[in-house]
């Protein structure tokens, strides 16, 4: 039962925070839907709804939009950024070095 309920919390806190959206054409002059920082392309266009997928490959985050391009939901979340994990592993790794760095520097002076 509180399992339930944190979920049902989060998701309302999740689907109150709309990203605000913008519209950009790509070098191929097919339209690019932005938010918060991920680019979005139309995959499908009802008489009511423009239906926009995540661009990166394997990501399940979807935008759906009115014909004026409103925005009515998002769906799903975008997965792990592989960039952005590799970032903080080689950060987490100067991060070492320094520190070695440090140690050792600090051994040689005593
Ligand atoms: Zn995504």
């Amino acid at each position: 039962m509180v399992e339930a309920f944190v979920t049902l919390t989060l998701t309302s806190e999740i689907q109150a925070k709309s990203p605000s959206i913008s519209f950009i054409n790509s070098n191929k002059g097919k339209p690019l839907l932005v938010a918060d920082d991920y680019t979005f392309k139309l995959n499908k266009t009802t008489t009511s709804t423009k239906y926009w997928i995540c661009t990166i490959n394997g990501c399940a985050a979807k935008v759906h939009t009115d014909l004026n391009n409103g925005l009515l939901k998002t769906v799903g979340n975008h997965s792990p950024l592989p960039g952005k994990e590799k970032l903080e592993v080689r950060e987490a790794r100067e991060k070492m070095t320094h520190l070695k760095k440090h140690f050792l520097t600090l051994n040689i002076s005593t």
